[in-house]
């Protein structure tokens, strides 16, 4: 059995790319705020809560004017169903390079209502937008979360712009006058727990929703954007919302602000994943998953390791010693770690896991 000498170990190990790392000063400021949980999401003390949050991330993101900040409950899957349900007009195109931007291209293609959406595909560790279509939404992903890849955002085609930034959100920055609806969910760069999706709505994305349900589709509540928008200039959401989440996602908000906003925040992202590639680059058996510097990601680093290093021997070690979370995405399948470098994780940390690493592949080596 390896030990890892203490001095090498980081001073909190979690480094999961979701859920991730939750800041133990948003735990306290949960413990402190104790006097709002159980109570009901219709009254001041919780739709203030709701509306500190709205404005945190529109002040954080400076959103245009006239952009909304709509939220509800079931995550960022739930918005790709809501989006097929209630925001694709006839037709969608999507940029495909993972796991997360292909789960949105399948839940179109199977929607009975909608012609086959047109996917633009690229291989795992590179990135893929789409191309300018007829489709009235064009969609992909900034950060790939299980490739550790990142694609542009601007503008293309002539519909709406759906941009998944659930990993990318709070850790990267974005021109957000370039989308239609930026949506992300609290468990990553936010430090806070799943369950909700929020998404940056452009009056063009409210209005193609209100022609849909004019339209005489059939959308399920919970899968309506309008309902969504309606309860949100409220500060509530259509059913019960984890007022956990909202108060943990409220600290990280004010943390980042405190730190200088977004531009900090991607700044100390960037720190943590280049400390990762630089040492993958000057290492003997690992090296950067994404070949492309300009798609490696500031938030997901993803590392391969050479035939020599079983990746996940090297995991489970670390994991004995509180170092967890760091094995790569399921369905990848690859001799790799994938290490989150969201805003909570300290730079200091990630440095102290470049060398546990390099401790236990020089002992598995003996
Ligand atoms: C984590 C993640 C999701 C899924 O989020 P849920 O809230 O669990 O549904 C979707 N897209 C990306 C890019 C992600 O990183």
């Amino acid at each position: 059995m390896i030990t890892i000498p203490e001095e090498l170990l980081p001073a909190d190990g979690r480094f999961g790319s979701g859920p991730a790392k939750v800041r133990p000063e948003a735990l306290d400021y949960l413990a402190m705020r104790g006097d709002v949980m159980g109570t009901s999401h219709r009254q001041a003390p919780v739709r203030d809560l709701v509306a500190a949050v709205q404005t945190g991330l529109a002040e954080l993101y400076s959103i245009p004017d006239g952009y909304e900040v709509v939220l509800g409950n079931g995550g960022s899957t739930l918005f790709w169903d809501l989006a097929v349900s209630s925001l694709i007009e006839n037709r969608s195109a999507h940029g495909v390079f993972g796991e997360f931007s292909r789960k949105f291209a399948k839940a179109s293609a199977a929607a009975p209502f909608l012609d086959d959406p047109a996917v633009f595909e690229a291989q795992p560790g590179s990135a893929a937008v789409p191309e300018a279509t007829d489709a009235d939404v064009h969609a992909w992903a900034q950060n790939e979360t299980s490739t550790g890849a990142v694609a542009p955002v601007t503008r293309i085609g002539d519909g709406l712009v759906l941009i998944d930034a659930t990993s990318a959100a709070g850790g990267m920055e974005a021109d957000v006058s370039q989308t239609d609806a930026y949506y992300f969910a609290p468990q990553k760069n936010f430090s806070s727990d799943g369950g909700l999706w929020f998404a940056f709505a452009s009056p063009a994305a409210i209005e193609q929703a209100e022609r849909i349900n004019a339209s005489g589709r059939w959308i399920p509540a919970s899968l309506d954007f309008l309902t969504a928008v309606k309860n949100s200039r409220l500060h509530q959401t259509l059913n019960t919302p984890a007022v956990a989440t909202l108060l943990l996602m409220e600290d990280q908000i004010n943390w980042m602000l405190a730190q200088g906003g977004i531009g900090a925040v991607a700044e100390r992202c960037r720190t943590s994943s280049g400390i990762l590639y630089d040492w993958a680059l000057a290492s003997e058996f690992a090296t950067p998953f994404v070949t492309e510097p300009e798609h490696r990601s500031p938030v997901v680093a993803t590392i391969d390791f050479d035939e020599s290093v079983d990746a996940k021997e090297v995991s489970r070690v670390l994991r004995s010693h509180g170092v967890v979370d760091v094995d790569p995405y399921r369905a990848l399948n690859r001799n790799q770690l994938r290490i989150a470098c969201y805003a909570s994780v300290d730079p200091d940390d990630v440095r102290a896991l470049t060398g546990c690493i390099d401790f236990v592949v020089g002992e598995l080596g003996k």
